[in-house]
């Protein structure tokens, strides 16, 4: 630390991402990215913006918005884009916590960072016993709550009537629902739009669409809560979106028949996955993501977390309470899957005598 640093922010204790190894040679399950390069026809707009790239991007992304506001059938002036969802719920937090957050108590690590950076109070709303949120905990918290809706690293998701539940008895609150997975399983909140002026619809393409490296997230709401946003963002870099990250997401959101076959292939390999894991003395949530969460009924997840690296299988665990015993495991291509089995097989057996 330097002596230059305002004294507010020496105690900051960062947000940790996963693990990103620098050699090629891990099968990596850690990080919820998809598995699956970006379309081809994402790769060939983005080779055609570079010779463009001694311009300044278009700041209200004329095209993106058109394309995204068609897909999801909401206005052009109801959507928000920003550098990767995570910029978006640091404008949240930092813009839209007027009264503080509340959250769960195991969900998005983030959460919790933002509220440090930015000031805000957090009530945190313990999760049940079974790791299920339910609504009637988050009636009337009169601030503003963020639910990862499926949520992170569970995977289990709230139903769009349990959602409207919650916006329902929360009428003076802003809802924020993160739905960085919901093109997995999850029932998405959009739909509830047109009645609720107190919910926004937080998403990223970095899972489902394969543009973890582009960085782009989107909201929607109220053409209001859009303004407020944008109030934020051009006072701070209204070019958070590059020119090839507006190109990449342009062709990304076009291309639905890449993306249906994506999401399709993961929801096959999870189902399969969790099969073999359960067989194999496994306990697994009922996961609407692109993840599993799994407990082992005899090993500790810390020490298969740790053999697994060693045998460049990289998952998440997470060293927090309630869930120590657990490990993520992203869902990769049936090949990575079958390189974590292998591994995960021997490591059994071998620590079994
Ligand atoms: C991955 C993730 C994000 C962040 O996604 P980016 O768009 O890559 O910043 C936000 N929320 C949840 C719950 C996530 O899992």
């Amino acid at each position: 630390m330097s002596q230059y640093l305002d004294a507010k922010y020496a105690a900051l204790q960062p947000y940790t991402p996963g693990e990103q190894p620098r050699d090629a040679d891990y099968t990596k399950l850690n990080t919820n990215e998809s598995p699956f390069a970006p379309s081809p026809k994402v790769q060939l707009a983005v080779a055609s913006e570079v010779a463009c790239l001694n311009r300044y991007p278009d700041p209200a992304a004329h095209e993106l918005r058109e394309s995204f506001a068609t897909y999801y059938g909401v206005e052009t002036d109801c959507v928000f884009f920003g550098n990767g969802s995570d910029e978006i719920l640091a404008f949240c937090f930092q813009a839209l916590c007027p009264q503080g957050a509340a959250f769960a108590d195991i969900t998005y690590g983030f959460y919790p960072v933002y509220c440090a950076l930015y000031g805000v109070q957090h009530t945190l709303v313990p999760l049940r016993e079974d790791f299920s949120l339910v609504p009637e905990d988050y009636y009337g918290m009169g601030r503003t709550i963020f639910i990862a809706n499926p949520n992170a690293p569970t995977g289990l998701a709230l139903s769009r009537r349990q959602v409207e539940d919650i916006l329902q008895n929360n009428a003076g609150s802003l809802v924020i629902m993160d739905e960085a997975y919901v093109d997995f399983g999850g029932e998405s909140a959009v739909p509830l739009l047109t009645k609720y002026n107190n919910l926004l619809v937080v998403g990223t393409f970095s899972k489902s669409r394969a543009l973890a490296g582009g960085r782009l997230g989107y909201a929607m709401g109220s053409k209001e809560l859009i303004e407020d946003l944008n109030r934020v963002r051009f006072s701070f870099n209204p070019y958070n979106l590059s020119r090839t990250t507006l190109a990449a997401g342009t062709a990304a959101i076009r291309d639905e028949a890449y993306h249906d076959k994506c999401c399709r292939s993961i929801v096959q390999t999870r189902a399969e996955t969790a099969r073999a894991l359960e067989k194999m003395g496994f306990e697994c949530t009922d996961s609407h993501a692109n993840f599993l969460f799994c407990s082992h009924e005899t090993m500790p997840a810390q020490e298969l977390y740790t053999l697994l690296k060693e045998r460049r299988v990289l998952v998440r665990w997470f060293d927090q309470p309630r869930i120590q015993n657990w490990l993520r495991v992203t869902i990769g291509t049936k090949e990575e899957m079958d390189k974590f089995f292998f591994e995960l097989r021997k490591i059994l057996r071998e620590t079994k005598d």
